[in-house]
């Protein structure tokens, strides 16, 4: 259906199409999705989609406009700052997601440090060579150059490499609690001292942990500090849709106070449409997203949520020992909740083509690169199919280990060349081809096994490889 119907279409019927069309989608309602959806149940669903709908129509644009949405967003945010050892001064604003809640910082953080400085300066910041790619993304749109940092043999950033990177153009540090490939908390500790020491700010992504993290350590578990406990955090994001398990398009920004806040606000005054402030980065905001977080954060309560991560945790540890127990694999490093990676520590087995032979079952399956590994990101719901997805792996290194070739064909070749070529240009120029075809005027889908653009770049970019790499042996 490419225009608008020349007359309108039955509701019913409207719906029956809508209805129809997720036939392929990723099957998150049997678990078989390690990302994208937090799905508890059909109850909570329910339960979210009525305290959506209520709010349905309600934009939180103008905060004087519907005082209800402001009252809950105010509340919102001092919930998260008690859950994350904020203080009475902790200030915040809610966001449409994670990648919000990483874009603002990186503005607030420039205009903090212009106001500090007379002379035009290039900002920089500095980030774990693991940190989100929307932090990548702020860099980009906001024009900061961003420094990677590499990470130690635990996966947590090198401290010392980041003060060595520090100088008088860094305007921010940020650090993950934890981080989304390897699941693991930098070290916001010593990280905070630096900050300290430098008069620098220094935001925690804990976007996947904030409403996962304080309830591990409510039951009882040790977590490394993280949150506005530790001296010298000055912001934290954490997203309410992904373990808040709220609907999506919801997330909390905070600050320590708001000598920080402060700067992310955008006022206009002489607009002919009228004077203009807004706290973050959207115009209209839908209420049903803030009516929903409120929602979920008094359903559930301390308690609720705490056996939700107890549910999780267990899950978790189930998986990680089974897939530990299997010849060839291992987990990688020893992450802080439900977010991990495992590898091949075996040259026979090929952990791309055994992500493949999950995929083949249905799995939703997630790779990571250097080094590569597959993912997972444990909801109450996998205690369901915890075995299943165990058995699965079992079989799918048995089969890979049997069928060499399965490592250089198809998906798996596919994606072990785009982890391992040096020449990061090349897979760029070919990413952004396939994003020209998604979005242009013909949407093609690409599919690595039918769409020209994955052979293509095997057939294109492996002789360039082997000539280059033929030049070096020379
Ligand atoms: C999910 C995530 C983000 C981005 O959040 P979105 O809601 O997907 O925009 C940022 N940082 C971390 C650590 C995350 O896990």
């Amino acid at each position: 259906m490419n225009r608008i119907p020349e007359q309108g279409i039955e509701r019913s019927k409207v719906l029956e199409m809508l209805r129809s069309f997720n036939s392929d989608d990723a099957n998150y309602h049997d678990s078989k999705t390690w990302s994208l959806v937090y799905y508890l149940s059909e109850d909570h669903t329910n339960f979210l989609k009525e305290a959506y709908g209520m709010y349905f129509s309600e934009n939180a644009l103008n905060p004087m406009a519907f005082k209800s949405l402001k009252r809950m967003e105010s509340e919102i945010v001092k919930m998260s700052a008690g859950l994350l050892g904020g203080d009475d001064k902790t200030v915040g604003v809610m966001t449409s997601g994670g990648t919000e809640s990483c874009l603002l910082p990186v503005v607030t953080y420039r205009e903090l440090a212009k106001s500090k400085r007379r002379l035009p300066f290039r900002p920089e910041m500095i980030a774990p060579r693991s940190i989100h790619v929307a932090w990548s993304k702020a860099a980009k749109y906001f024009g900061v150059k961003i420094h990677y940092v590499p990470l130690c043999a635990d996966n947590r950033v090198d401290v010392n490499a980041v003060r060595k990177l520090i100088n008088r153009n860094t305007i921010m540090i940020v650090c993950s609690a934890p981080s989304y490939p390897h699941g693991v908390i930098d070290p916001v500790t010593e990280l905070g001292r630096l900050a300290i020491e430098h008069d620098i700010p220094l935001h925690v992504d804990s976007c996947v942990g904030g409403f996962l993290l304080p309830f591990i350590e409510k039951n009882g578990f040790n977590v490394d500090p993280f949150d506005f406990r530790v001296p010298g955090v000055t912001s934290i994001s954490a997203d309410i849709h992904k373990y808040g398990f709220s609907a999506k398009g919801a997330s909390v920004l905070l600050y320590k106070n708001m000598d920080y806040l402060k700067h992310q606000f955008f006022v206009k005054t002489d607009w002919p449409g009228g004077v203009f402030a807004s706290p973050a980065m959207l115009g209209t905001r839908p209420g049903g997203a803030i009516a929903a977080a409120w929602a979920a954060m008094n359903v559930f309560g301390i308690n609720g949520y705490k056996e939700i991560a107890a549910a999780i945790m267990e899950t978790t540890e189930k998986l990680k020992k089974g897939i530990e127990e299997i010849p060839g694999l291992k987990v990688l490093g020893k992450p802080a909740m439900s977010v991990f990676a495992y590898t091949s520590t075996d040259r026979a087995v090929d952990i791309f083509a055994v992500g493949d032979q999950l995929e083949a079952k249905g799995w939703l399956v997630d790779r990571l690169q250097n080094p590569n590994a597959l993912h997972c990101m444990v909801i109450p719901r996998h205690a369901m199919i915890a075995d299943d997805y165990l058995k699965d792996i079992r079989e799918a290194v048995k089969t890979v280990r049997s069928n060499p070739d399965l490592a250089v064909k198809g998906n798996a070749a596919m994606y072990g060349m785009i982890a391992n070529v040096p020449f990061r240009g090349l897979i760029q120029n070919e990413v952004m081809k396939m994003m020209e075809n998604l979005y242009g005027p013909d949407c093609k889908m690409p599919s690595l096994e039918t769409d020209p653009t994955g052979p293509k770049l095997l057939d294109r970019a492996l002789p360039v490889v082997l000539k280059i790499l033929r030049r070096f042996k020379k």
